[in-house]
């Protein structure tokens, strides 16, 4: 029997750049040490009080489908929230509950691309980005950023492959980036806004590292002037609260979106597990202290990073600005 193109065409057949991951597990798996710099996991569990708040809710019986848009308090804190760090007033209509950012990046492509529409994203790029605009439907195009301009995005690298390609339907921008460490200068963010503007793109505006920020800070596209009705923002509390496995995260997106991102969930994921979204709505109403003390280790072992790094002379690295992540330079 055929398997659709669409599907085959997410990774062509290869893994996807999971192979070094899928090596390391398997070598994890047969009892072997390894240490694993491969995904953006943390070393901590999930704190035991969220935990219990997630045990409570399910033994309290929100345990059968729950709202599919996410439960009312939920999308009242996540509005809340956004409302609060970017200054862009937010409400509960703008805010769709997803399982995890990563169905939040599917839901955002599918949003706007029709079939065979151009999608950019910027390269490097968190390694699941060109599958997920292919099995939206899309035509993956990376922009490149790059070393010498510290990998902010320049708005003339997107204007040529724009020209290239005769146009594209949206942008796929992640900042404080995977796996760069990079977070996007406000430079960069009016460079991308202005293109966006001048082009008509969708921006998907990747913003799951937003609490992990090193130097500098971060703004959300959706903040500058004229973006907010053509940026969906991806949020998720899998890096901010270490709660990769519960999946759940968050598409912010103008009203009416949302309402299809409604009609997309009844027929794919149906909603995020009541408990999940009750764990999560305990965990923000916690505030930033949970959110600093589980981005500290990460914060230690970056200036640790960067002490040992910056004195050798065959390796170069972009001094990370924010993410679990540095990028080292091997060429020399
Ligand atoms: N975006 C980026 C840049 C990521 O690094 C990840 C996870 N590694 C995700 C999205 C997806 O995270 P999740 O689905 O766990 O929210």
């Amino acid at each position: 029997m055929d398997i659709s193109n669409r599907i085959q065409a997410v990774t062509g057949g290869g893994s996807g750049g999971w192979d070094l991951f899928l090596r390391a597990r398997d070598m994890a798996e047969a009892g072997k040490p390894v240490v694993e710099l491969t995904i953006g996991e943390h070393d901590i569990r999930t704190d035991p009080q969220i935990l219990d708040a997630m045990h409570d809710a399910a033994l309290g019986g929100h345990t059968g489908y729950a709202a599919i848009p996410g439960t009312d308090g939920l999308r009242k804190a996540i509005a809340r929230r956004v409302s609060a760090r970017t200054g862009v007033p937010t409400t509960p209509e703008n805010v769709m509950v997803t399982p995890g950012g990563q169905a939040a990046l599917f839901a955002a492509h599918v949003a706007v691309l029709d079939a065979g529409d151009k999608a950019l994203y910027c390269d490097p790029y968190y390694a699941t980005y060109p599958g997920t605009i292919r099995g939206a439907g899309g035509q993956d195009i990376p922009v490149p950023t790059r070393p010498e301009h510290a990998f902010q995005p320049q708005a003339s690298d997107i204007e040529a492959i724009l020209a290239a390609n005769g146009g594209a339907k949206s942008i796929l921008v992640n900042t404080p980036n995977n796996p760069t460490g990079v977070v996007y200068d406000r430079d960069a963010l009016d460079g991308i806004a202005k293109v966006a503007k001048d082009h008509d793109l969708w921006v998907i505006s990747d913003e799951v590292y937003d609490t992990q920020i090193w130097a500098g800070d971060h703004v959300s596209l959706r903040a500058l002037p004229g973006m907010e009705e053509r940026t969906l923002v991806v949020g998720s509390m899998s890096k901010s609260h270490a709660m990769t496995g519960s999946r759940i995260g968050w598409l912010i997106a103008p009203e009416n979106v949302v309402d299809y991102l409604v009609t997309l969930a009844t027929h794919t994921t149906y909603g995020v597990a009541g408990f999940v979204q009750d764990a999560a709505l305990f965990a923000l109403q916690q505030g930033e202290v949970l959110e600093v003390e589980i981005a500290a280790p990460f914060r230690r072992r970056r200036d640790i990073a960067l002490k040992i790094l910056q004195g050798q002379n065959a390796l170069r690295l972009i001094p990370a600005s924010g993410a679990m992540y540095v990028m080292l330079d091997i060429r020399a």
